[in-house]
């Protein structure tokens, strides 16, 4: 094989590289494709995960401008005070925390006690920085990042934000992809060596250009995460994927304030599968699951509130599920979904949670 296709091989491979976005394994991201107007759910790690992090793909070719990487609030707090911290496989474990001395607020982990749990980004935690300086105790700060990350109002701020404030990189990513596997080898095949080094020269000022952006990004609008787009800045006048995937790569801190459920009522989805079975697990805890139970309490309250302030009752996700292709069924799990034959009670998969007969 020639040295040039060899040389595309890699920087295909290393393009692929970039076209990933690593979440922690407990977050989600929504997407709306191309032509598409359903939002649809990507878990993370479903396709690859290491220990704390799971890869959400993006669309190969940019930019991919509806991925939005929400995470949803790594802790949650029961009404009697104690407070539970989000694993890894997504259910939330009791912790002996009761004041601020028990926390650790760090860059990429949030450390409750003896337990931590990974963030998408330093803006996660400025949630809870800012109701230690209100003067709130740790269990009210939680409930407050609860309302906040779930507003419809919010989410629809932070996303006109970002479309207002990264309008420069959805140009200069498309334009540098083309440039690099495009123009580039064009130029070399058909003019020589010396016009692929122009068109090189031409995209590494505006793979700076992207740099500059991201600078400008991280000390105006995104300060908690001024070092995170310095990092990305610095990668991008190295690395022309890097900068080719910028405006995707920098959403992780866009959107890590903005709880799923928030996105999808902003955009209209309020029938969406993914938030019917959100609104059931805050419905139906598991029996004996405090974590479940301190979940409900935390998220219930404010989800509750702005589904009636959209005339919508939340007792409407807490339908039966449609049994057409399963007749013999009598029974189903209110919280999952899963139907049942006659002589069983409760649901094994839902720590024996009472089932519900059809009607
Ligand atoms: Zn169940």
């Amino acid at each position: 094989m020639p040295v040039f296709f060899e040389f595309l091989l890699i920087a295909c491979l290393i393009y692929l590289w970039e076209s990933a976005l690593w979440l922690p394994k407990q977050g989600i991201a929504l997407r709306r494709g191309w032509f598409g107007k359903k939002w649809r759910v990507i878990p993370a790690g479903r396709l690859l995960a290491t220990r704390e992090l799971g890869l959400v793909p993006m669309l190969p070719i940019p930019p991919d401008l509806r991925l939005l990487p929400c995470p949803g609030f790594p802790l949650v707090s029961h009404d009697s005070g104690k407070i539970f911290i989000e694993t890894t496989a997504g259910g939330f474990l009791e912790t002996s925390a009761n004041c601020w001395y028990d926390f650790r607020l760090e860059t990429h982990h949030l450390s409750v006690d003896y337990l931590s749990v990974r963030c998408q980004s330093p803006r996660l935690t400025e949630l809870l920085r800012e109701g230690k300086n209100l003067g709130l105790d740790p269990h009210k700060a939680i409930r407050r990042a609860w309302n906040l990350a779930l507003s419809p109002a919010r989410a629809k701020r932070e996303m006109k934000r970002w479309s207002i404030v990264s309008r420069p990189l959805r140009f200069y990513g498309p334009i540098l992809a083309c440039g690099f596997f495009a123009a580039i080898p064009t130029a070399y095949l058909t003019l020589g060596p010396m016009a692929a080094l122009w068109l090189a020269a031409w995209l590494w000022c505006l793979m700076i250009a992207t740099a500059i952006h991201l600078l400008w990004l991280g000390k105006n609008v995104f300060p908690s995460a001024r070092s995170e787009f310095r990092q990305d800045a610095f990668l991008s006048v190295l690395i022309p994927f890097h900068a080719m995937r910028a405006l995707e790569l920098a959403s992780v801190h866009v959107f890590a304030q903005t709880h799923p459920a928030g996105v999808l009522v902003t955009v209209g989805e309020i029938n969406h599968p993914w938030l019917r079975g959100f609104a059931r697990r805050l419905l139906h805890p598991r029996p004996s699951n405090l974590g479940d139970l301190a979940l409900s309490e935390t998220a219930l309250p404010s989800l509750k509130l702005i589904l009636d302030k959209r005339s919508f009752a939340l007792k409407q996700f807490d339908h039966a599920p449609d049994r057409s292709n399963d007749l013999e069924a009598v029974a189903y799990c209110p919280r999952c979904h899963g139907m049942f034959l006659s002589g069983t009670e409760t649901c094994s998969d839902c720590g024996g949670l009472a089932l519900r007969g059809f009607q």
